[in-house]
């Protein structure tokens, strides 16, 4: 895979922690700074798809296709108003893809496969947003997947969530996607003047050292209204501190991946 372009699954099996917030706005900044991106939305409740401006009636060829192997990519990625990204939206179809493809052999690698066709050569980034489960969706999404990305919320349980993501991701290694890494975590929602929130940093800093991005995401209202509009916060205000750590954590996310291939 590597003439083709690095997949990044953002996964956290709670709801609620900026996955699909991240995944819009780590995709917007990716493409910003000329990275040509492509958003999988792989959550039936389509949020990421809402979030960049997707109508309903617009989502005519979505993951769902993809995912019965019904269609490729390039048949279900639709441009955004964001120049250099596109998204394959989701459907409620999703909802029932688990009991439909059940029973298929490589059920779990039907991303993978169509991630791997020629047509997705034209993207160098693919960022893909997973409903907060460990579900079929979900072990698609990391068995397509270089990379996770945890989104972990600045709150008391967020060491406990992280841990049993971690034994999943093991779990994946040693069966589906031996080469999947972690490419890091990033603390979301953070409040400073919240001692509770500084000691989650400190104590998330102390347990997984690097692997956490310098950048965290601050809690920022702009970050919450954009989706309303249809529009990415970098579009709807590119000055908010919610988008400027998202331009920051594109950098880091970058950087990492050139590390990685040179290493
Ligand atoms: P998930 O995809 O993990 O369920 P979301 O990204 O949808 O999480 O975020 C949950 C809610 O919190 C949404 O309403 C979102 O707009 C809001 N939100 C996410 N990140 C921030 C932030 N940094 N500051 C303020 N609100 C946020
Ligand atoms: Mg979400």
């Amino acid at each position: 895979m590597t003439s083709g372009p690095k997949v990044i699954t953002i996964a956290n099996q709670k709801g609620g922690v900026g996955k699909t917030t991240t995944a819009i706005n780590l995709a917007t900044a990716l493409a910003a700074i000329g990275e040509r991106v492509l958003v999988i939305d792989v959550d039936p409740q389509g949020n990421a798809s809402t979030g960049l401006g997707i109508e309903r009636d617009n989502r005519t060829v979505s993951a769902y296709e993809i995912l019965l192997g019904e269609a490729p990519v390039s048949e279900a990625a639709i441009a955004t108003a964001v120049p250099g990204l596109s998204i394959v939206p989701s459907t409620m179809d999703l909802l029932g893809i688990e009991m439909e493809i059940a029973t298929a052999s490589d059920r779990v690698f039907r991303l993978r496969n169509a991630l791997s066709q020629p047509d997705t050569r034209r993207f160098t980034y693919v960022i893909i947003d997973c409903p907060p489960s460990l579900n079929l969706l979900t072990l698609n999404a990391m068995a397509a997947a270089h990379s996770v990305l945890v989104p972990l919320q600045c709150e008391f349980f967020a060491l406990e969530g992280l841990s049993q993501l971690l034994k999943t991701v093991e779990q994946i290694r040693g069966s589906v996607n031996p080469g999947l890494a972690i490419q890091g975590i990033v603390l979301t929602m953070y409040d400073g003047r919240n001692n509770l929130a500084n000691q989650v940093v400190d104590d998330v800093r102390a347990y997984m050292g690097d692997a956490v991005y310098n950048t965290v995401i601050p809690r920022n209202v702009r970050l919450s209204e954009a989706p309303s509009y249809g529009k990415p916060a970098i579009l709807y205000d590119l000055q908010c501190a919610g988008s400027q750590a998202y331009l920051n954590l594109a950098s880091e996310v970058i950087q990492r991946e050139r590390g990685a291939k040179a290493a």
